[in-house]
């Protein structure tokens, strides 16, 4: 491991995608948002994720 600090690289965001419709729930479960700040080092390729809280 290097000790070169993690740059910030973006934001990337996936939808956990449950098809849970045919059970009648689909408000919440269907597409649930993620969101986590990448960062990784520009000298090995190391990645970082942190989930982001946005209210
Ligand atoms: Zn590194």
């Amino acid at each position: 491991m290097c000790k070169t600090p993690l740059s910030f690289a973006g934001t990337y965001k996936f939808h956990e995608g449950r098809r849970y419709g045919f059970l009648g729930n689909t408000a919440e479960l269907f597409v649930k948002k993620r969101a986590f700040d990448v960062y990784e080092c520009p000298k090995c390729g190391k990645v970082e994720l942190y989930s982001t809280k946005k209210k």
